[in-house]
């Protein structure tokens, strides 16, 4: 297996890819589940499975701050 990462050229979804080097699989496509954006083609009998990294939304919440309570 062989993993790798891509990112979307479109909304910058990330994704990990696994490739199997044993295994044969088809050609085929993939699109972002986001945004639809073609996210990669082959023509040759490769398996490959995209799993999309789920952004972090934590990241940006530590810096949110909460509203005041109001008095
Ligand atoms: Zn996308």
């Amino acid at each position: 297996m062989k993993m790798s990462d891509v990112t979307c050229s479109s909304c910058f979804a990330a994704y990990e890819v696994a490739e199997s080097v044993s295994l044969p699989g088809s050609p085929g496509r993939v699109q972002c589940t986001i945004c639809g954006e073609l996210l990669a083609s082959w023509q040759e009998p490769k398996l490959r499975a995209y799993r999309l990294i789920l952004p972090s939304e934590h990241k940006y919440s530590s810096v949110h701050v909460p509203p005041s309570p109001v008095s």
